[in-house]
């Protein structure tokens, strides 16, 4: 039984997919730093003031829907790029090249509201809109 808590870790899978289905993923791991944007990007691709992010591990991402994998966007060439399906338009991901981790939008899960994915900070405070209250730091690190 030493081994238990390791291979809960490790077998930990998130599900998720767009609003038509067509797009659908599984992601392994823990959640990390859940957080929201209220950049310029997020804000046109979003359709609304800020967007809801959650990082994985890239190598537990799968692309599970009859759709297969998203359309990729490139929003910063060769940097970042965004996934959106290509039937219903909905933001699934995000991912800067070379990086070990994908972004996945909290919106697009299938459990929203687990507790842990939570946004911990915004990102971009200062594109923000001035209507709605920002999301407050609680994990008290240096983002602006
Ligand atoms: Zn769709
Ligand atoms: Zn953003």
């Amino acid at each position: 039984m030493a081994d238990s808590r390791n291979t809960e870790v490790h077998t930990e899978v998130h599900a998720g997919g767009c609003l038509c289905g067509r797009i659908r993923f599984t992601v392994t791991g823990t959640p990390d730093y859940p957080h929201t944007c209220s950049c310029p990007h997020c804000q046109k691709l979003g359709g609304g003031p800020m967007m809801a992010w959650v990082g994985f591990p890239s190598a537990g991402l799968s692309w599970t829907g009859d759709g297969g994998a998203p359309t990729w966007f490139d929003t910063y060439p060769g940097e970042t790029a965004r996934a959106f399906c290509p039937r219903c338009g909905s933001s699934i991901a995000a991912r800067d090249y070379g990086d070990t981790t994908i972004g996945i939008t909290i919106s697009a899960l299938d459990h929203p509201d687990d507790p842990r994915l939570i946004p911990v900070n915004q990102s971009c405070r200062d594109t923000a809109v001035s209507w709605l209250p920002q999301v407050p730091d609680t994990q008290h690190s240096s983002t602006t």
